[in-house]
């Protein structure tokens, strides 16, 4: 496999991908090993994901410029990520124990009846390569922690990142028969779903997930999905500050050029503000810095994948023809590198492409609104389910609307935001199952219920 660097489209390394027969053996070790993983005391799991973290911690600087060099994420946002991925670490050392801890409902008459935790055995973990840190870490160190052993698969386009992963867990305690990262694409991933493992874990797009979700289905095994989004935020008419509510929302939609799941996709605003805030919006955009990721200074590098230019071109010509206008981007930056433009439409309608499909890239679609209700209804207008986000300095107001929504995620005066604390998770075409929180934690185990009569 080769890998290439999305800035300069130059071949960094080329590397040997995971063979079936390597596959197997793979999966007899993993098997094996995560008999003894989890007959271990959860604090001494414990103590390897907290090491692993520290480990983290020391090397940040050379992951980022992995991380960098691989994807195409500006450093500091590649900083921002490994950083902001350690609240994973610091929150199962709190929680894990409490967590995993057998409960005893009933301890009095003739009948105990209680709960155990049982991890689950060998599971996969197929992974997306926007923010591989965040997602990596919210399937494979909530499951070792429950006691699985984790087949990782990172994306082909965060191959490195992935081999880290792997030699930071083994040299922090994790054996090697409990944690292992395979190498390759989709063909690969296929093969993970033909074999025999005990629980699917994936964070990728919606069509590979209902692939996957079908393939798996015979054996009935959980499976978790963590999908796409077309996530909208709706800018009502009484923010106090609409210059900054422009500048956050720009970042929402722009942040690591849009290729997030949770990044703003379209975007609603009020007719009573909408000159101040779509003047604000745009010079806001116009003045990110673009260019050579490995710099500090830059907000905006190129998309990691190649052929996503088309797909921004096409919504860009799609949303041109039915009526939009842009007010600054709209097409690739020529010379070395995939890069594209950061690009505002207004006058957008639902259809156009731009406020339906997920565009996965620095590209954002406005709509004029006359009423909530008319926000409502365009926000609700969409077969994904992953976040929706209202600005407003009313809660109640914002709150009426954002109770309404069929969304895992609801942010008033934010967007673009995961927390540990609460469950991550998408309705619709935006998948199945949480991670994070104790829901997170609990989608790694199978309950056993004990009736003990005396
Ligand atoms: P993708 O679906 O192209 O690939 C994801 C993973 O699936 C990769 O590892 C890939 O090799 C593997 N894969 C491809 N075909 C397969 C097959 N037939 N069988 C098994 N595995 C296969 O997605 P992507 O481009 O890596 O990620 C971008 C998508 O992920 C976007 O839609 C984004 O919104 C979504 N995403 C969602 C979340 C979330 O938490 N909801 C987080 C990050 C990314």
């Amino acid at each position: 496999m080769q890998i290439i660097n999305p800035a300069t489209e130059e071949i960094i390394l080329e590397l040997q991908g995971t063979s079936k027969a390597e596959l197997g053996s793979i999966l007899a070790s993993l098997r094996e090993g995560q008999k003894s993983w989890s007959q271990k005391p959860i604090e001494e799991r414990l103590e390897c994901i907290i090491r692993f973290g520290e480990l983290i911690k020391e090397n940040v600087n050379a992951l980022a410029e992995i991380l960098t060099m691989e994807t195409g994420k500006p450093l500091q946002q590649s900083l921002n990520e490994i950083k902001g991925a350690q609240n994973r670490v610091e929150h199962l050392r709190q929680n894990a124990k409490k967590w995993l801890a057998p409960e005893t409902l009933v301890a009095s008459g003739s009948t105990h009846e209680k709960i155990a935790y049982e991890p689950l055995g060998v599971i996969a973990n197929i992974s997306a390569w926007n923010f591989p840190y965040n997602v990596g870490y919210n399937v494979f160190l909530y499951g070792l922690a429950a006691g699985n052993s984790v087949l990782y698969k990172p994306s082909e386009f965060a191959s490195l990142t992935g081999k880290q992963f792997e030699k930071y867990l083994w040299q922090a305690g994790i054996p090697e028969n409990v944690f292992q990262c395979v190498i390759g694409d989709g063909s690969l991933g296929q093969q993970i779903l033909d074999a025999d493992l005990k629980g699917y874990f994936f964070t990728g797009s919606h069509r590979t997930g209902l692939h996957i979700a079908k393939a798996v289905a015979h054996k009935l095994v959980p499976v978790q999905l963590e999908l796409g989004g077309k996530d909208p935020l709706y800018i009502m008419d009484d923010v106090s500050d609409v210059k900054q509510a422009a500048i956050n929302a720009a970042e929402g939609a722009f942040y690591n050029n849009g290729q997030s799941c949770c990044a703003v996709e379209r975007m609603y605003v009020s007719e009573k503000i909408y000159d101040e805030f779509v003047a604000a919006f745009v010079a806001e955009v116009k003045s990110y810095k673009i260019g050579d990721p490995t710099s500090l200074e830059i907000f905006v590098g190129p998309l990691t994948r190649k052929q996503q230019i088309k797909v921004l071109e096409n919504q860009v010509a799609d949303a041109l023809n039915k009526g939009a206008t842009l007010l600054c981007g709209g097409k690739v930056i020529e010379g070395k590198g995939y890069y594209f433009e950061p690009t505002v439409l207004i006058y957008c309608n639902h259809e156009m492409d731009v406020m339906k499909e997920e565009s996965f890239g620095p590209i954002i679609g406005i709509q004029k609104v006359s009423s909530d209700k008319k926000a409502l209804e365009l926000m609700a207008d969409t077969n994904y389910g992953l976040t929706a986000a209202i600005f407003s300095n009313d809660e109640q107001r914002a709150l009426h609307l954002l109770n309404q929504l069929n969304v895992g995620t609801a942010y008033w005066n934010c967007c673009d935001r995961v927390s540990p604390n609460v469950p991550w998770s998408g309705r619709n075409n935006s998948g199945v199952g949480s991670t994070l929180s104790t829901q997170g934690i609990r989608a790694f185990v199978q309950p056993k219920s004990y009736h003990l009569r005396r």
